[in-house]
């Protein structure tokens, strides 16, 4: 088995599992880059308080996951600016100074023109918001945006966690197989390719119905070898 460095992202925080997401990936030793809604962090900021004295990363994931396509430049920022003022009360109430500030668009990566995505990436740059450097990747997609200046992070495998449904669902089962079999697949074109070498940026999410089956994840995740630790 390959030992690969890697970055866990996870989207869409603090849902009612992240507490005990937070103290499932401390007795793993992983530390993650949580990516949070801000209208989330206003419900539940204890939970974002507990990842933050724990070491964890709180990233930046807009407001309330618009479409940043079909915003305005004005609404954008509003969303961004919004969601870091909380993100900025959150480290102050936690007694921990904010180390990264880091953001992630709510479903796409283009965002627009690309004078509108240009706009946006130097708006971020001028927040303080800083692209993800990393040795070692070699996932084009990760390459493309990163060699074109982004702001915001992309990520090199996607373990398509959000087409799991909740567990008592007929379809559970199935579709937690179809999330562990993509780790097995060899697509580096397709952004599956956590058996070639190479620093992997996963992202994750922390959606509420998946419940513990977001463990057996991270498991899957572990099984193939990638150590996690945060970006330095
Ligand atoms: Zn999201």
């Amino acid at each position: 088995m390959p030992h690969k460095s890697a970055i866990l992202t996870i989207d869409d925080s603090p849902s009612i599992h992240m507490g005990e997401r937070i103290a499932f990936l401390e007795s793993k030793g992983i530390p993650a880059v949580w990516f949070c809604r801000g209208d989330y962090l206003e419900e539940r900021p204890d939970f974002a308080i507990q990842a933050i004295r724990a070491g964890h990363v709180l990233g930046n994931h807009s407001y309330d996951h618009s479409y940043f396509s079909k915003l305005s430049l004005e609404q954008a920022f509003d969303q961004i600016d919004r969601t870091d003022r909380i993100l900025e009360s959150l480290h102050e109430k936690a007694g921990v100074l904010r180390k990264i500030k880091c953001f992630r668009f709510p479903y796409e990566a283009r965002i627009g023109t690309p004078e509108h995505h240009a706009a946006l990436q130097a708006g971020l740059k001028a927040r303080g918001f800083v692209p993800l450097r990393l040795d070692g990747v070699v996932s084009k997609a990760f390459l493309e945006h990163a060699g074109s200046g982004d702001a915001s992070w992309f990520w090199t495998y996607d373990t398509e966690d959000w087409k799991l449904v909740a567990q008592d669902s007929p379809e559970a089962k199935e579709r937690m197989d179809s999330v562990l079999w993509r780790m097995d697949r060899d697509e580096p074109d397709a952004d599956c390719g956590l058996n070639r070498p190479g620093t992997e940026i996963v992202v994750m999410h922390d959606h509420g119905h998946t419940g513990s089956q977001w463990q057996s994840v991270v498991d899957g995740l572990m099984a193939k070898g990638l150590h996690f630790a945060l970006p330095a």
